[in-house]
């Protein structure tokens, strides 16, 4: 059984998960930390429950999702994981991080690709991958049915969904990413997304304004 742990990083507000299983292996998703002190939480978290990170796997590859990635494979020394068609905004991502004043030079880059619909295995529990463009082009969504939860990334928010004005957005894309892989999941099913509180799938088909 996998559970869920989640941190709250960078000027962005942006959800870090950590999932775990009973060996105390992890994988951290969207490691955002940004400033020393955000690194120290994620690593003593890590050491005080004597975890042992198995892979970084991302949903996308926003700077607010990638800020710690490259701390988080000096540390550990484990494999980072994003969808092929994300390669394009990570070659984008030293720009954009002048162009919005930070100081991010040293750029993560891949050592595997997430393809849809080949399970990502933790020990004996598997993630089902969605491929969910529209916030970005190689946006993916973690499934765990065990659990009934989903991690969306910038796809679906409570009450909101992700931008689609950055680089290889589109709004029909995104919004055919959430009906066709999301909302055809059970009504129960929490969404743990990349920004703001965890929501359900009932609870945005029914008052999502985006998705009405
Ligand atoms: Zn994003």
């Amino acid at each position: 059984m996998l559970n869920v742990s989640f941190f709250t990083f960078n000027a962005f507000d942006e959800n870090t998960y950590i999932i775990t299983n009973e060996k105390k292996q992890c994988w951290i998703v969207d490691p955002g930390m940004y400033h020393d002190d955000e690194k120290d939480a994620l690593f003593s978290f890590i050491t005080q429950k004597q975890l042992q990170p198995q892979a970084i796997i991302n949903t996308h590859t926003h700077l607010d999702h990638i800020f710690g990635v490259q701390s988080v494979i000096d540390k550990y020394g484990i494999p980072f994981g994003v969808h092929k068609q994300e390669s394009e905004v990570l070659k984008m991502a030293a720009g954009s991080a002048t162009m919005f004043g930070f100081d991010f030079k040293n750029i993560p880059q891949p050592t595997f690709f997430i393809t849809e619909n080949e399970p990502l295995l933790l020990g004996d529990d598997a993630l089902q991958v969605f491929y969910t463009p529209g916030h970005s082009p190689g946006s993916i969504s973690f499934y765990y049915p065990k659990g009934n939860w989903v991690i969306s990334g910038d796809v679906l928010f409570s009450g909101s969904i992700g931008r689609t004005d950055l680089p290889g957005g589109n709004t029909d894309t995104l919004l055919n990413s959430i009906r066709k892989h999301l909302f055809t999941l059970p009504g129960e099913t929490k969404v743990l997304s990349g920004h703001g509180p965890a929501t359900n799938i009932a609870e945005e088909k029914m008052h999502n304004p985006f998705l009405k």
